[in-house]
């Protein structure tokens, strides 16, 4: 049996999860398909932060941290179960490549572009109040700031968008591996298959949002659409034993690179790194060495915590392949239609777990032409999120 829907989603990550979501709340009816897990891949591996991304103003992504910002609020109004705010710390130590100056160039800059909001506050700790940070050493310690962002479960948000999107009529299929999709007159016609056996769908328009596979999936639509070029760079994250109780701290590892320490579940998070990676993306693991790295890391600002080692996890960074620097390679999304106008397929590269709503939107607004009119269900911006 063929069934008929107005889009179908492919990938039911963070971006999968929000853009059906978002189609669904315009009014469409939507399938997602999704091969593995709701939340199995990138978007239960990520730092778990829900943040403007204070160092993308190094490399002059205002845009990114402004909308970024906006979308925070957002999260923290529809969200607050999920999405809470922490105090962040930026040690700043003699060897440190940043001065406090600029430090709090950046944090001003970063509070305007939060439109210095009730959570854009940011304060230089006194020295008295440095032996409170959960052991962080104070061996050449120069100053401390402390702001706020926010935190979330990666994983329990994107369960949370899904369940929104099915609520507003969208349909999940787990597992339901995309196989191929064809141009067809009203849209295209998908093939999937469930455990039990093939399927086709007709729908109107397409979104891919299969994170590292994006590409794969590019590859199995007809006619054949131009792929974005692209890097993989894989990040790892180590959960060591112990609580933190102040909150997150931004560390400089021997490399210059920032390294977060964070609290979780009652544990300790250290991430991450930037390796580049080739292969299936479904076997990404951490190296010995990057677990060593952010080990030595933690250590050098820790020294006097222990080191048991409870978990470890790796996920992939989809980033436009460039000669720069990863570290200092763009962070937006990129939302790549088919075509310039009427466009029936949108692919959906990078991006934040921070801004899949807004994400969603551009996406939504790419496919509009070619989807008809039909009366809004809710809003995304104010329709509160579900545990
Ligand atoms: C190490 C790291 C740390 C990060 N930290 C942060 C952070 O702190 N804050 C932040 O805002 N962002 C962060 N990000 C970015 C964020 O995690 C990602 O942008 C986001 O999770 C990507 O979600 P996605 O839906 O595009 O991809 P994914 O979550 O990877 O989802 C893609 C889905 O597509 C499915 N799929 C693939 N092929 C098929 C097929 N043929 N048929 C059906 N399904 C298919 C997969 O099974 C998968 O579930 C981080 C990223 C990394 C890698």
């Amino acid at each position: 049996m063929t069934g008929q829907h107005d889009l179908v989603v492919i990938g039911a990550g963070i971006h999968g999860a929000g853009a059906a979501q978002a189609v669904a709340a315009a009014g469409y009816s939507v399938l997602v398909l999704e091969q593995s897990g709701v939340a199995s891949a990138t978007s239960c591996r990520s730092s778990k932060l829900i943040h403007g991304g204070l160092r993308y103003l190094e490399s002059g992504q205002f845009n990114l941290v402004r909308e970024s910002l906006r979308e925070r609020d957002i999260l923290l109004r529809i969200a607050p179960q999920l999405v809470r705010l922490v105090p962040f710390h930026i040690p700043i130590y003699r060897h440190s490549v940043h001065r406090p100056w600029q430090i709090r160039a950046g944090l001003s800059l970063y509070a305007v572009l939060g439109n210095l909001r009730r959570h854009a506050w940011f304060a230089s700790l006194p020295r008295a109040q440095w032996d409170e940070l959960d052991g962080l050493t104070t061996r050449n310690l120069q100053a401390v700031f402390r702001y706020q962002d926010a935190q979330t479960d990666d994983a329990a948000l994107t369960q949370a968008v899904i369940r929104s999107a099915q609520s507003l009529g969208a349909e999940l299929v787990v597992p339901g591996e995309f196989l191929a999709a064809q141009r067809i007159a009203s849209g295209y016609a998908v093939r999937y298959r469930t455990p039990l056996g093939e399927t086709e769908s007709h729908c109107t328009a397409l979104v891919n949002a299969a994170g590292p596979w994006i590409n794969a999936v590019l590859a199995r639509i007809t006619p054949r659409v131009p792929p974005t070029a692209i890097e993989l760079v894989q990040g790892a994250h180590i959960v060591l034993d112990g609580a933190l109780h102040r909150g997150v701290y931004y560390t400089e590892a021997g490399d210059g690179r920032a390294v977060f320490v964070m609290p979780w579940r009652g544990m300790t998070l250290v991430g991450t790194t930037e390796t580049r990676f080739s292969g299936d993306p479904a076997q990404v693991r951490p190296q010995a060495a990057e677990v060593e790295y952010l080990l030595q890391t933690f250590h050098r600002y820790f020294p006097q915590r222990g080191m048991q080692l409870r978990d470890q996890f790796a996920g992939l960074r989809v980033l436009p392949l460039a000669e720069s620097a990863v570290f200092h390679r763009p962070r937006e999304t990129l939302c790549c239609p088919d075509a310039p106008e009427q466009s029936r397929l949108v692919s959906i590269y990078g991006g934040k777990l921070t801004g899949y709503r807004a994400t969603a939107q551009k996406a939504l607004a790419l496919l509009r032409a070619v989807l008809p009119a039909r009366p809004a269900r809710a809003d995304t911006a104010i329709l509160r999120l579900k545990d």
